[in-house]
């Protein structure tokens, strides 16, 4: 089996807020087409990790490539034009515009060159069919239940044509049934789009059923890395999680 390219490839990232080391020389690569997940107790690094990864926040030190290309130090839109999205704990959206104008403030931070014509109405389209929200296009965002809203910040996300997605705890305050329904549609848009995944998320179960590979992150170091099945029998993935 030969590996798949990189996407995105970290060497020796860290990231200081005054004395503490919130990421501590962090290497690993995001293949092209996996399901990444990431996990690990609060604090750990995970979101700080996600920020560094677009552009949010800058390291302190170390290197940081998108398709070969080093992007450390870019500002955060030069991430976003060349394929590279998010989305946040907390839904971010506009309460006072409707689902769909949500979604077009998404497709306005893609790919300049595809600005023109009817472009940006079909990016908005797809995003919107995708997530399930093509019926509820024109209604306002403000009153839409925390699912909607979550689906609602994905196809804003899903809207800048990105090839890499982070996702921060995107399960989280969901029920089980609305967290079978989430998963679902991430591996919809990972297979039907090809896209690649980066899911932050402490449902491990959840996370160990989507990921084709899970990243576990402890006081802003690399616990391990492995496939879900492997992870869980890690005897320090145990520990961390179940005090032992
Ligand atoms: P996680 O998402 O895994 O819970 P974070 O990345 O949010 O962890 O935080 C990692 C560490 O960095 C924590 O100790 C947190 O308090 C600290 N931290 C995060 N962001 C900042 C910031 N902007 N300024 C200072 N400290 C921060
Ligand atoms: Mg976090």
């Amino acid at each position: 089996q030969v590996a798949a390219a990189p996407i995105m490839a970290l060497d020796r990232v860290s990231k200081q807020f005054g004395p503490l080391k919130a990421l501590d020389g962090l290497s690993f690569d995001i293949r092209s087409g996996e399901i990444l997940g990431i996990a690990g107790p609060n604090g750990a690094g995970k979101s700080t990790l996600l920020n560094v990864c677009t552009g949010v926040l800058k390291p302190t030190s170390g290197a940081l490539s998108f398709e070969g290309q080093a992007v450390a130090g870019l500002a955060a839109h030069h991430y976003c034009g060349l394929g590279i999205a998010r989305t946040f704990q907390i839904p971010q959206i506009f309460s006072s515009m409707s689902v769909e104008e949500n979604v077009a403030t998404g497709a306005l931070f893609g790919p300049t060159e595809r600005l023109a014509s009817g472009a940006i109405k079909d990016r908005v389209d797809e995003a919107l069919a995708i997530t399930g929200l093509a019926s509820q296009r024109r209604q306002p965002a403000g009153q839409a239940d925390l699912l909607t809203r979550k689906r609602i910040m994905l196809a804003a996300a899903l809207a800048t044509e990105p090839k890499l997605v982070f996702l921060d705890e995107p399960l989280s305050g969901l029920n089980g049934e609305e967290v079978d329904i989430f998963v679902a549609l991430f591996r919809r848009l990972h297979s039907a789009r090809g896209l690649t995944l980066v899911v932050v998320e402490h449902k491990v179960r959840a996370l160990a059923d989507l990921s084709d590979r899970i990243l576990i992150l402890n006081a802003g170091t690399l616990l391990c890395l492995d496939r879900p099945e492997a992870m869980l029998r890690d005897a320090r993935v145990i520990d961390i999680y179940l005090g032992a």
